[in-house]
């Protein structure tokens, strides 16, 4: 089974390249899946308190038999707990739900500046990390302004940003301020969230043709040749295969290029700056 590469953050922790995001997997199929994810090879598993499913991902970590310093579980706090202050309280139900006694990177899901707590519910995160609960703290979807709010008025800094990544919202100049800063850059939806043929564009396709695989291990490439971590969503397990099998082949400067020029500047997300409250995604729930 091959090792995935890994890249260092600041605090001396490796997060693995590429994971298993478990968004909108119900809790019967977020189990199965993440088994079947663990015994493929994942080493990563990305999961939030909105997901609903934390539980099972524990469940599938302790069937799994992986031991525990090899694996990197990533949860979030939830936007109702930031909101309310119930930051520890959030913090200890994900641990109690995954079954662990720290998570490998703790988030802040969204920076909700309307909220304007964020400054506060990160001196909390600072706390897990002091007492070893989390041993990386991050954040999600925070713009520059938000991470220089952080930078000034607290003291430890992100080691993470997971942010909404893909050849059609690339978001460069964010993640040209994360790495002048040290800050690695998650993609978040790393393959369009299925939302658009990524077949349809000739510079994935092409490529694809050229390297023989699959426009989705095309896009992945190019996540991680660019040094971002992805963390694909995917059931089946011929995906989460092909997903996890990009290390074999190296896209050329001019490939690179020629999917950077796709960015079209148009999110499929929620706006950082605009999202103020609870998400509610249909099917999506307790
Ligand atoms: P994604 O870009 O990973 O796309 C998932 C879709 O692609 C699914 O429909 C899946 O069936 C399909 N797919 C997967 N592998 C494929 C393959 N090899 N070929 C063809 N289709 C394939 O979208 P996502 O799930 O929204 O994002 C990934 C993860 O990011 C989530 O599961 C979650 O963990 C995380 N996330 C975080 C935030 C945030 O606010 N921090 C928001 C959304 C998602």
């Amino acid at each position: 089974m091959k090792t995935i590469p890994g890249i260092r953050l600041d605090g001396g922790t490796t997060i693995p390249q590429l994971g298993l995001g478990v968004f909108k997997m119900d809790r019967v199929s977020a189990q199965a899946s993440v088994e079947q994810a663990l015994a493929i090879g994942y080493r990563h598993i990305d999961t939030a308190a909105t997901y609903y499913n934390e539980r099972e991902v524990g469940k599938a970590i302790a069937a799994s038999g992986v031991p525990r310093e090899a694996l990197f579980v990533t949860t979030k706090l939830p936007n109702d707990a930031h909101k309310a202050g119930d930051v520890d309280g959030a913090f200890g139900r994900s641990l109690e739900a995954l079954g662990l006694n720290y998570v490998d990177l703790y988030l802040i899901h969204w920076p909700m500046p309307g909220v304007d707590k964020y400054v506060a519910t990160w001196r909390r995160l600072e706390s897990f990390l002091a007492d070893g609960r989390a041993a990386a703290i991050g954040v999600s979807n925070f713009l520059v302004p938000h991470l220089e709010r952080l930078f000034a008025e607290t003291d430890v800094r992100p080691v993470v940003d997971q942010i909404e990544c893909h050849p059609l919202f690339q978001q460069r100049e964010l993640r040209a301020y994360l790495g002048r800063h040290g800050i690695v850059a998650e993609a978040w939806g790393p393959l369009g969230q299925g939302k658009y043929d990524l077949a349809g564009h000739p510079a994935i396709a092409q490529a694809a043709g050229v390297h023989g695989v699959s426009p989705a291990q095309v896009v992945l490439r190019w996540h991680v040749q660019q040094g971002r971590v992805a963390i694909p969503k995917a059931a089946s397990a011929a995906h989460q295969r092909e997903n996890l099998d990009v290390w074999n082949f190296k896209l050329t400067d001019a490939e690179l290029a020629a999917i950077d020029r796709l960015d079209s500047g148009s999110r499929l997300g929620g706006d950082p700056n605009l999202v103020n409250d609870v998400i509610i995604h249909p099917g999506v729930g307790p």
